[in-house]
């Protein structure tokens, strides 16, 4: 049902009705848009960048962000550019980059994994090795915004993991670089930067060209038709995510300041008429409450023709019987965001099994995570947090196994192993196995 107010109409349901799983089902329901146009665009550009290199790089960047270079070296920002761009922002920016870049460095070096092992009784040492990546590709959109907090979220992890190069596309439309974009590239440590975007960028990183060395990994966000190249050279190269939609649900016990809330779901519907807001509460008062707030302070506010359209196509207020409840229906979800707007959020947090990230307690506004409490921002979308965590360290760190057997082990092990390969058929394995075994007699 749709609450009918004179404002916003916002979906609600009731968790004990009997419909409200498949009802849930319907607010959750998100189709990307099988493009089949896209694909085969992408798929075009993708085969010409391979083949073609630079100069497919360059006709497609004239083509699609009206940049008219006559080579690669004229797309590529020097370290110096990146520096300048430190001075081009405002005092306050720059701090505010810092304070954010440092402590996003801190949060991250605590999840940096090291190679370990153990020996056995008869000398067998096993273990494993962790090392960075060599080269890491990260995307930042450029077409219709900038996002220098993409830009810190993505490097850091990268360069805390120890990545050797981290190459950078943005792409420029009209040649209009953002400065704020490329201080924060230089406070993160970007090795290099070019300023090339949609899919070509992604085929460049992913195949290399004449100047862009080929990456090992690709992340950071994009429209659809970055995504779609990401899918596309996944395989030959590692790719983070395909992030869907941003979401947000709050759990609230009806005691907080329902402007807060409001503008809480407000911050993520902000994002795009796609981008999910739900609010869960025991109090049917409250969730009426705040459905005034919503009304009252969205004519306040910047993108009201988006959170508007937001709210009404995609957000849902549900009303349950307890918190217990409300961690139920939470778990179902696996949101990216979860707030825990409640007296005592500690009491709920074991009962929590699917979220990106949870946000504990009252004052704990999503946004802060967003941008500068110190975890990372790219965040598992779309009930994926069932199966995957947040964007961090271990990402751009890869493990190898270490298997060193001593002379009595490879003997005592041999024996398995030749029945087993036996057992295979694989009669080579077992020969080699059989050799090391040690002559009893
Ligand atoms: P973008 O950099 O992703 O895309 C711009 C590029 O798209 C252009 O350079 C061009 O190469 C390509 N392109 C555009 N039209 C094309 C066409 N018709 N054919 C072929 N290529 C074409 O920038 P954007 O468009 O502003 O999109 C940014 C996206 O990133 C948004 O969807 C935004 O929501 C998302 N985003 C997500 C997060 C997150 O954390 N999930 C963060 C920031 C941005």
């Amino acid at each position: 049902d749709k609450s009918t107010t004179t404002g916003v109409s916002i979906t609600r349901l009731i968790s004990s009705d009997t419909a409200f799983d498949e009802q849930l089902s319907k607010v959750l329901a998100w189709d990307e848009a099988a493009d089949h146009q896209v694909h085969e665009v992408v798929k075009d550009i993708l085969s010409h960048v391979k083949g073609r290199g630079d100069a497919a790089i360059l006709e497609y960047t004239q083509r699609f962000d009206s940049v008219d270079a006559r080579s690669m070296a004229e797309l590529e920002i020097s370290q110096q550019r990146l520096i300048e761009a430190l001075d081009k922002v405002t005092p306050e920016q720059k701090q505010a980059l810092q304070t954010a870049a440092d402590r996003v460095r801190s949060y991250h070096e605590k999840q940096i994994q090291s190679s370990w092992n153990y020996t056995e009784a008869d000398g067998t040492v096993l273990g494993q090795q962790v090392v960075a990546m060599d080269r890491v590709g990260l995307y930042v959109p450029g077409g219709k915004a900038a996002y220098p907090s993409s830009v810190l979220m993505n490097a850091i992890p990268a360069k805390v993991a120890g990545v050797k190069e981290l190459i950078m596309v943005v792409p420029t439309p009209k040649g209009e670089v953002n400065e704020l974009v490329l201080a924060a590239a230089a406070i993160s440590g970007v090795d290099r930067v070019f300023t090339i975007g949609g899919a070509q960028a992604v085929a460049a990183l992913a195949y290399g060209s004449e100047t862009v060395p080929a990456v090992d990994k690709i992340v950071g966000p994009g429209n659809i038709y970055v995504a779609t190249a990401k899918r596309e050279v996944f395989g030959t190269v590692g790719i983070d995510m395909i992030a869907g939609p941003s979401e947000i649900l709050v759990i609230c016990d009806g005691k907080t300041d329902p402007d807060w809330i409001a503008m809480d779901l407000f911050s993520q519907a902000e994002h795009d008429e796609n981008a999910q807001s739900i609010l869960i509460s025991q109090d049917k008062q409250y969730l009426d409450q705040v459905q005034e707030s919503i009304d009252k302070l969205l004519q306040t506010m910047e993108r009201k023709d988006i959170i508007k359209a937001s709210i009404e196509g995609r957000a849902a207020f549900i009303q349950v019987k307890d918190l217990s409840d409300a961690i139920a229906v939470s778990n179902r979800i696996a949101p990216e965001h979860l707030e825990l707007s409640v007296e005592d959020p500690d009491a709920l947090l074991p009962e929590i099994r699917h979220a990106g990230a949870i946000f504990m307690g009252r004052y704990t506004a999503e946004a802060l995570g967003d941008y500068c409490a110190g975890p990372n921002h790219v965040l598992p979308t779309s009930g994926t947090a069932r199966f995957s965590s947040p964007l961090g360290v271990y990402d751009f760190q890869k493990r190898s196994s270490i298997i060193k057997f001593s002379a009595d082990g490879a003997s005592e092990m041999g024996k398995v192993a030749s029945i087993l390969a036996r057992g295979e058929g694989l009669t080579a394995h077992a020969r080699s196995a059989e050799y090391r075994i040690k002559d009893e007699s």
